[in-house]
């Protein structure tokens, strides 16, 4: 039986490459709504015919997403479902849609999320990087100027970053990520992905900018970057550092204990003398 219901608003993912990646659950859903809501029409062409899908299709895109979504928005309210789109993976992820969501879910009618391929969550599931915290930048802005300034405000930044970006734009990118971030942090290239040239490279930033510029193959199709996160400075317990003094204490003076307890945990040199002299008393 179809799970299909009348005036729902799908958001249905659809492959970011390999015409494979696309769930049974999405096939039918597109097969059943009233119409479908693509960003490029003749691009979706080619998957809808691909699963003999028949259903009308209707543009929405980032240039007539305002006027688009109250037309669709009266379609729902006459009670037609309606599946939204875009050119590859999920809709709304750097692609339009989330003015059509907003509006709908103000209009309370149901929006159902039929989940399937993103390029993000695919990179980052092989990268080797850490997967627990991460944040998703989108596209960095093209102008050298801003796109630095947007990167330095991510320096000091803990998680794993992910960013989409055009092909033509990787060797500067990845100059000024060298620039804000330095040599050694990892970073991932994934190009390609799930396609016949799908390369997943991670190696530190300065490398990995001297190999995609030697290799202008590394420098075609569509990519996403990952960066490594910054390390967490392990801060030493008061604990740890009472400790170490403790012992010190017994053979050194004040000044030297405390020197050389600075010298190897994460305190000041006056923090450290400040707790010996505590100690000593
Ligand atoms: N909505 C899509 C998603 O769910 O990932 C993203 C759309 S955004 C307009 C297109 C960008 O996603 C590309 O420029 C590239 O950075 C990334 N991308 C999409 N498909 C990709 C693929 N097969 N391999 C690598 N990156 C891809």
């Amino acid at each position: 039986m179809s799970e299909n219901q009348v005036a729902t608003l799908y958001i249905v993912a659809t492959p970011i490459g390999n015409l494979s990646d696309i769930s049974q659950r999405a096939i039918d859903t597109l097969q059943e709504v009233d119409v479908i809501a693509a960003e490029d029409t003749r691009h979706s062409g080619t998957l809808l015919q691909h699963y003999s899908i028949a259903t009308p299709m209707i543009s929405l895109h980032e240039h007539n997403e305002q006027q688009r979504s109250e037309t669709l928005l009266i379609k729902l309210q006459q009670g037609e479902s309606i599946a939204l789109i875009s050119d590859a993976g999920t809709p709304l992820i750097s692609d339009p849609g989330y003015r059509l969501v907003s509006l709908v879910r103000e209009h309370d009618i149901r929006v159902v999320p039929i989940p399937g391929s993103c390029a993000l969550i695919t990179a980052l599931s092989a990268s080797g990087l850490p997967s627990d915290s991460f944040s998703f930048e989108g596209f960095l802005p093209s102008k050298q100027g801003a796109r630095q300034q947007t990167l330095a405000a991510l320096e000091n930044d803990s998680r794993t970053m992910i960013f989409y970006e055009s092909p033509r734009r990787l060797q500067a990118c990845l100059t000024d990520m060298v620039a804000v971030f330095g040599d050694d942090r990892l970073v991932c290239l994934a190009r390609e992905l799930t396609k016949l040239h799908e390369t997943i490279t991670t190696k530190p930033l300065a490398e990995l900018l001297d190999w995609v510029s030697n290799d202008s193959n590394q420098q075609r199709g569509e990519c996403v970057l990952l960066v490594e996160g910054v390390k967490e400075q392990k801060e030493s317990s008061e604990i740890e550092i009472n400790h170490m003094l403790a012992i010190l204490l017994k053979e050194l003076p004040v000044k030297k204990a405390a020197a050389i307890t600075a010298s190897l945990l994460d305190v000041s040199k006056n923090a450290a003398y400040d707790m010996a002299l505590k100690l000593k008393q």
